[in-house]
């Protein structure tokens, strides 16, 4: 086995209504995916898309050019010798982790393909046969706040999270409580900000919320800033942003900083990077979710995926865009929001999609 061709895709994938988040509002992302092939025609997918360049240092434009550079380093590798292809990105390119994801999860579907396997069942096997999801309410008014939390929970969702931050924090202060006063038993509360606060705005908010079960996901934007918060507030601290690679999440742990992490596959590098970290979380009893930060069905079925595989005690669930932008590249198998749970792929070997070649249309780069 080895890669003989990759093949670069852009496609648009709109937000299909309002998505706000504290510093950015999510409008038409253009999702990059590739074609990763074997010498033998076997095509694996995969695939990277930020909502937005201001909530992380990733731009969809720099996804499909940091492949000019990674798409080569691998061409001519066995697609199922993923230490060898990880380690050849990376001494090819520093950081520039989702081009680096986009290659290694498509290396993984080619070796699920080969082996006639899941990717779940390479990553270890299920724990879960479908997996809980959770879902956005964007920076809005409490009344649509609160409209949104009754509208979901009557939809079967559990986990609601709530965005903030990029206004008066009493503005934040009264979407809470709106929303708290519409929670049922059995729903989570998580409020996220993407970095938006200050920490002084944080522990205000923390204050104001006392009485309220619910997280703060990556309320400020450093690690050190998340040390203060999380000294004098009064909420479990979620770190999303700055678990940047294994290094970072084990720190964050070890220090007591981090009740649990929100992950990205693109950010950290792929499946190979997100499985190692998997069972650090796992291994220390640290809740994760398995989820990116927009995408297709490619993503999503590799967030799914992972997330199948998580204890299901320590799982925060997984995040997929679907229902955010409504784009599909698979109709029949991708995997689908139903009653609060994210069904798994059912097209076959690897993902478990079914993609047509040529469906993507004419690629922006081809490597041999
Ligand atoms: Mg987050």
């Amino acid at each position: 086995m080895s890669i003989s061709e990759i093949r670069v895709y852009s496609i648009p994938l709109a937000a299909k209504s309002t998505y706000n988040m504290s510093n950015s509002t999510v409008t038409t992302p253009m999702s990059t995916i590739v074609e990763v092939v074997d010498a033998d025609g076997t095509i694996g997918y995969g695939e990277a898309c930020m909502a937005s360049p201001q909530f992380q240092p990733a731009h969809n434009a720099g996804i499909v050019s940091s492949l000019s550079v990674l798409a080569p380093s691998i061409i001519g590798l066995d697609p199922t010798k993923l230490t060898v292809v990880n380690a050849a990105m990376s001494s090819a390119m520093t950081g520039h982790t989702e081009g680096k994801a986009a290659l290694d999860i498509a290396c993984w579907d080619l070796m699920g393909k080969k082996l006639d396997m899941s990717i779940v069942d390479l990553l270890g096997g299920a724990r879960m046969t479908d997996v809980v999801t959770y879902h956005v309410v964007g920076i809005g008014s409490p009344e649509y706040a609160a409209g949104e939390a009754e509208r979901l929970q009557n939809e079967g969702i559990t986990r609601i999270q709530l965005k903030a931050g990029g206004r008066s924090i009493h503005d934040d202060i009264e979407s809470i409580h709106a929303v708290a006063d519409v929670l049922r038993p059995g729903t989570d509360l998580a409020v996220d900000t993407n970095r938006g606060w200050s920490t002084a705005e944080a522990i205000h908010v923390s204050a104001a919320c006392s009485n309220i079960t619910m997280s703060m996901e990556q309320p400020c934007a450093t690690e050190a800033e998340l040390h203060t918060v999380k000294a004098h507030g009064h909420h479990p601290i979620v770190v999303d942003e700055n678990s940047t690679d294994i290094g970072a999440v084990a720190r964050m742990i070890s220090s007591g900083l981090a009740d649990g992490f929100g992950l990205k596959i693109t950010r950290l590098g792929g499946l190979t990077a997100m499985r190692a970290v998997r069972d650090l979380c796992m291994a220390t009893r640290t809740p994760m979710s398995s989820d990116d930060a927009w995408g297709g069905d490619i993503i999503a079925a590799a967030g799914v995926a992972l997330g199948a595989t998580l204890d299901p005690q320590f799982s925060r669930g997984a995040w997929i865009a679907h229902p955010y932008h409504q784009t599909h590249y698979d109709e029949e198998n991708g995997p689908r929001i139903d009653d609060g749970f994210v069904t798994m792929p059912s097209g076959g070997a690897g993902l478990g999609l079914q993609i047509t070649e040529g469906q993507f249309g004419d690629p922006v780069a081809v490597y041999r």
